[in-house]
Parts: structure tokens; C-alpha cells; sequence
């Protein structure tokens, strides 16, 4: 899968997605994440991408004509589906099944606002959809647009080792996960649970169930 993301920062994009599993898928070839700047497409001598904003008010809007000479030429570029989604607070609340619902596409082209947004006009003309990660307000779509990269791209197949990673994963299986341990046995005085070295795998698993369940009942009970 492809995700194209176009931003007046690609540097925080290219950063954030060299790391780690998604760093590494990238080199693999599993997925690609390439970052395209939006101010290259600005036709005015200083490279100006915003302006004022028609009847007043504070700060600054990214302008229609840069953002759609960056969405032509990228979108040229593409083969296969190509979904847009414009990363925004009024978008809808991004969640593990619109994760798996964009995964099915071929390309993921995503657009971040910068300033106080974007012109109105471009969004209705370019954007499939807009997508929020939560009920504030951030200074820019760079970091939203790293978040949904990383939602979607390890459900891609070969970014994760095995599936299982996260089909068995708080939110995926309908609650959220079982306590989880590793070496040392002892910490600070607490115990590895025994049922977990005993080797019986159905007692394993009814044990995993049933604490899972004690968890989201817990700190989720919405989810039951
Ligand atoms: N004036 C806009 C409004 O009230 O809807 C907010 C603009 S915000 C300061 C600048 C940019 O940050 C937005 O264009 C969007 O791309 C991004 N952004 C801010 N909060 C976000 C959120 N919760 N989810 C996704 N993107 C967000």
C-alpha cells in the first residue's frame, strides 16, 4: 500500500515514518510513505501557500490552487484505487475499523492543514473524506496523518510478523487484552501468575478470556 501525503512539512512525515516497524516495512517494500510539498506548487514569487480569510477573522488559510495542483500531480502519479482523506477536527473519529476499511485500498493520499486550515473549496473538490484522532485541536495534520499511517499500514500484510499480532489486540477482538508478562518471574515482589508456566495451553487461554474480560469490564466497559 501507498500513502502520499501532502503537507507543507514533509520533514515530519519523513522522520516519524523512517523509525521503527514502519521504518522498516518501507525498507522491506511491504508499504510506502512518501511526503510531497505543497508549497513547491505555489505560483507566487515568495512561495506564499496561505492568505487571509474572506470576511475577516484571525490567522491564515491554506489556499485552493496550491492544494490542487499538489492533489493533480500526485494523483497522476498513481495506479490502483486512491482514496483522499483530509486529516481534520470535524472529521469523523478514527477508530480500528475505519483502520481496516482504508487498508483495502491501493493508495492513501493524505492532506494536512496547516495555520487555521484550508480553503473550503479544495476539500469539497479533492477529499473523499475527512478523518479526525480525537476531540481536539492540534497546530497542524502532520502528526494525525502519522497516527493513520500507523493504523493502517500494520494491519498491510508484512508489516506485522503475523496477523495474530493484531487480531488478539485490545479494540480488535471487541475488548481490550489480557495482562501480558515477560522475564523476570519476580518483580519488585510480584509473581508471573502460574496458570502461565504451566504449560497447559486451553487453561492458558480460558485464564487469558476471562481476564480480558475482568480488564474491559474495568477500564472499558463501554466496549462490552
Ligand atoms: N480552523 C480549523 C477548525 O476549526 O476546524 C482547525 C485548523 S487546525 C488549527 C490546523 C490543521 O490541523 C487542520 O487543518 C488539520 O489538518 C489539523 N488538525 C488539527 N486537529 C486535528 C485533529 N483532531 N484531527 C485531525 N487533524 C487535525
Amino acid at each position: 500500500m501507498n500513502f502520499t501525503v501532502m503537507t507543507l512539512f514533509p520533514g515530519l512525515i519523513e522522520q516519524v515514518c523512517a523509525e521503527s516497524i514502519i521504518g522498516r516495512a518501507q525498507s522491506a517494500g511491504a508499504i510506502s510513505v512518501s511526503a510531497v510539498d505543497i508549497r513547491s506548487y505555489s505560483k507566487d514569487k515568495h512561495r506564499r501557500v496561505d492568505d487571509t480569510p474572506y470576511g475577516g477573522g484571525k490567522g491564515m488559510l491554506m489556499s485552493a490552487p496550491c492544494v490542487y495542483d499538489c492533489f493533480a500531480d500526485v494523483a497522476s502519479h498513481l495506479e490502483g484505487s486512491v482514496h483522499t482523506v483530509y486529516m481534520s477536527p470535524q472529521g469523523s473519529l478514527l477508530t480500528q475499523k475505519k483502520a481496516k476499511e482504508l487498508q483495502k485500498y491501493d493508495n492513501l493520499v493524505i492532506l494536512c492543514g496547516h495555520y487555521e486550515g484550508i480553503d473550503s473549496r479544495v476539500i469539497e473538490e479533492i477529499v473523499d473524506e475527512e478523518i479526525s484522532i480525537g476531540d481536539y485541536v492540534l497546530t497542524g495534520g502532520e502528526l494525525p496523518a502519522c497516527v493513520l499511517i500507523d493504523s493502517v499500514a500494520r494491519l498491510c500484510p508484512g508489516v506485522l510478523a503475523d496477523a495474530e499480532c493484531y487480531e488478539n489486540e485490545s479494540i480488535s477482538c471487541g475488548m481490550l487484552e489480557y495482562p501480558q508478562y515477560t522475564r523476570p518471574y519476580d518483580f519488585h515482589g510480584k509473581k508471573v501468575p502460574d496458570v502461565l508456566l504451566r504449560g497447559n495451553h486451553a487453561e492458558i487461554e480460558a485464564w487469558r478470556k476471562e481476564e480480558a474480560l475482568k480488564l474491559t469490564q474495568k477500564k472499558r466497559p463501554d466496549l462490552l
